[in-house]
């Protein structure tokens, strides 16, 4: 049977590219470049990447057209696609005994329950991948188009242990398939999601051990507790990490690090914030967390954010805080409750006329379990901050909200928050310097 050739819908165009220039429509196909066909972006980025191409576009009615381009290395050719990977990013096919989307209230934005597991994302836009839906073909991709960092969901390097987390067989390998990147010079992330009884302890050690050794490659290892909803009751049975059990992972983490610091220089593996504050301990210092590696995955996070309020105010003029008064508000996590409350006591000492109420919100609608702040739901804070004194302004952070949006994860809206507290509602960007401006209200940085 003759193969169909793979037509690309160019969505649009974008303004002043070399595409506009040409005559290139939306609603035309891209067809080829260089004479080969483009299977997806990494494809397209690749064949675009050189000076002199040759792209084959067929016109809306038909025309096939051939443009000879001239342009610099790596210039863009203004080509915009519905789809960023070009074609549809690939479904996960594991089980995952502590997939938090399994954990999801039931009747929520469909898109919520996609489970993507595409390594193109992990390029793109940082996602954690397993690897297990990976053919070789896709990896040898991943190597000629060095797209490095790739971030990968590794949990456990015991073949066994794998395969019952992932619930796939086709997650024994792990480790062959990290050495293939790190060997061709792929750069890797790892993450450990950690479930009691099932990979910690000694299978932590040894996936700590094994990842540690693939150094510089594996530039970084953060370990981070199962999350758990109250929506899991027929899911497989997994414990929330106590205070106990959580002061056992720091002390046997703080060891690999001081091993690796001593041996390789970095300490490599980190562990999420969320590990100190359910073992009431101290946030390990800024420079504990080096370059910050994973600090996305909520791994150095109160600390950066500390260091940057502290800079600021270090750096703000005199003047920064004078005739300013305003009562304000902030709702947030409440595991971050105890470190916004400590930095707003301190801008309140700088800024004599600030007042600022800091509101825990319980979720509700996952479980009380769950404590960060970026599930946090509009509706949460609508309930639990109705009635309660706000002063001028309410602060959220921006993590609570879906990426490049202002809806909350129960389909919220910020006006909703407004309009049902009578509030005028800030967005924080999860950054130290942008909570103090936001606070005090104000645009200018101020510094001297
Ligand atoms: S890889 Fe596991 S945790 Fe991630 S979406 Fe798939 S089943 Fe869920």
């Amino acid at each position: 049977m003759e193969d169909v050739m793979k037509k690309i819908k160019i969505y649009s165009i974008a303004m002043g590219s070399i595409a506009q220039e040409l005559g290139i429509d939306a609603g035309d196909f891209l067809l080829k470049i260089n004479n080969e066909e483009i299977g997806d972006v990494f494809d397209y980025r690749f064949l675009t990447a050189d000076e002199n191409i040759i792209v084959e576009i067929e016109k809306a009615n038909g025309e096939i057209i051939e443009y000879e381009i001239e342009k610099d290395e790596y210039e863009d050719l203004g080509l915009e696609f519905e789809n960023d990977l070009i074609e549809d990013a690939r479904t996960c096919s594991n089980n995952c005994i502590f997939c938090f989307i399994d954990q999801l209230p039931k009747n929520m934005r469909q898109s919520l329950y996609f489970k993507d597991d595409d390594s193109r994302l992990s390029f793109l836009t940082g996602n954690y991948v397993t690897l297990t839906n990976i053919t070789d073909e896709q990896l040898k991709k991943i190597i000629k188009y060095k797209l490095s960092p790739i971030n990968i969901s590794v949990h456990a390097v015991n073949p066994k242990i794998r395969v019952k987390m992932l619930r796939n067989k086709n997650a024994a390998d792990i480790v062959e398939k990290i050495q293939r990147l790190t060997d061709a010079g792929i750069e890797v992330n790892c993450q450990i999601v950690l479930c009691h009884g099932i990979n910690d302890r000694q299978e932590l050690d040894n996936t700590i051990g094994t990842l540690g050794n693939l150094y510089p490659k594996v530039k970084s290892v953060s370990i981070v507790p199962v999350g758990l909803t109250e929506h899991r009751n027929t899911l497989y049975p997994l414990e929330k990490f106590n205070n106990e059990l959580a002061s056992e992972v720091i002390k046997q983490v703080k060891n690999w690090q001081h091993l690796f610091l001593e041996t390789k220089g970095s300490r490599i593996s980190y562990l999420a914030d969320e590990f100190y504050i359910l073992a009431n301990m101290d946030i390990p210092a800024y420079e504990e967390y080096e370059d910050f590696p994973q600090i996305e995955n909520g791994v150095g996070l109160i600390a950066a954010f500390e260091r940057e309020v502290e800079d600021f105010l270090e750096d703000v003029d005199e003047g920064y805080f004078n005739n300013f008064s305003d009562t304000i508000s902030i709702a947030t996590g409440v595991s971050a409750y105890e470190t916004i409350y400590t930095v707003t006591s301190e801008l309140e000492n700088k800024c004599a006329g600030l007042k600022i109420k800091v509101y825990p919100v319980i979720n509700k609608f996952f479980g009380d379990l769950v404590t960060v702040t970026g599930l946090i739901t509009g509706q949460d804070i609508i309930k639990q901050l109705k009635d309660k004194p706000l002063g001028s302004r309410l602060l959220i952070c921006r993590s609570m909200l879906r990426a490049n949006t202002e809806v909350f994860l129960d389909d919220y809206t910020v006006d909703d928050i407004e309009k049902s507290l009578n509030i005028k509602v800030q967005i924080v960007e999860n950054i130290g310097e942008d909570f103090v401006k936001k606070a005090l209200n104000k645009n200018g940085d101020g510094r001297c």
